[in-house]
């Protein structure tokens, strides 16, 4: 099956996604959709943009616990921050360390219009904020210091050189 999730490049990854209004059947089956996805691609979460659709919602999963958070807010950030080495379905194989707050307050909606508020710390509040950066058009190498961002570009380079290749042998 042909890869989904748009990766590093795509000018979608760039763009700010619009808020939802409709909270229809067809949103609905797109967190499904984006749940699928993220699963069978391993990933803990997953912006719309990702998969090339600019509509304001991420879906997340951790420690047996789902979110499908729409039009997300950050409504409160610690100010203590963490560091932690981070990575992103639509850059797979790069990991890049990041300093985030460590415990942030996300409000939304979930898929079916209700309000939503969740309180996260530690990796949830990284995938938490990973997340909403996507919506935003930001990525995590966008947050990250010049020199890991240089040796995050190389390695990516060297990735899509090394799968252009016709394997030898
Ligand atoms: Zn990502």
């Amino acid at each position: 099956m042909a890869n989904e999730i748009r990766t590093f490049g795509d000018p979608v990854l760039k763009s700010r996604a619009t808020p939802v209004k409709d909270f229809d059947e067809s949103l609905k089956r797109l967190s499904e959709d984006m749940f699928r996805i993220m699963r069978e691609n391993e990933g803990v979460g997953l912006a719309a943009n990702q998969i090339g659709r600019l509509k304001r919602i991420f879906v997340a999963s951790l420690d047996d616990e789902d979110y499908a958070i729409v039009n997300p807010k950050l409504e409160e950030r610690s100010e203590a921050t963490e560091k932690d080495v981070e990575g992103c379905l639509s850059v797979p194989g790069i990991g890049v360390e990041v300093e985030r707050p460590a415990a942030v307050t996300v409000t939304g909606q979930d898929p079916e219009g209700n309000p939503v508020r969740v309180a996260a710390e530690g990796r949830l509040a990284r995938i938490f904020q990973h997340e909403i950066d996507h919506l935003d058009g930001v990525l995590f190498l966008d947050r990250t210091d010049r020199g890991s961002r240089k040796r995050a570009m190389r390695e990516w380079r060297e990735r899509l050189l090394n799968e252009s290749t016709p394997a030898s042998a």
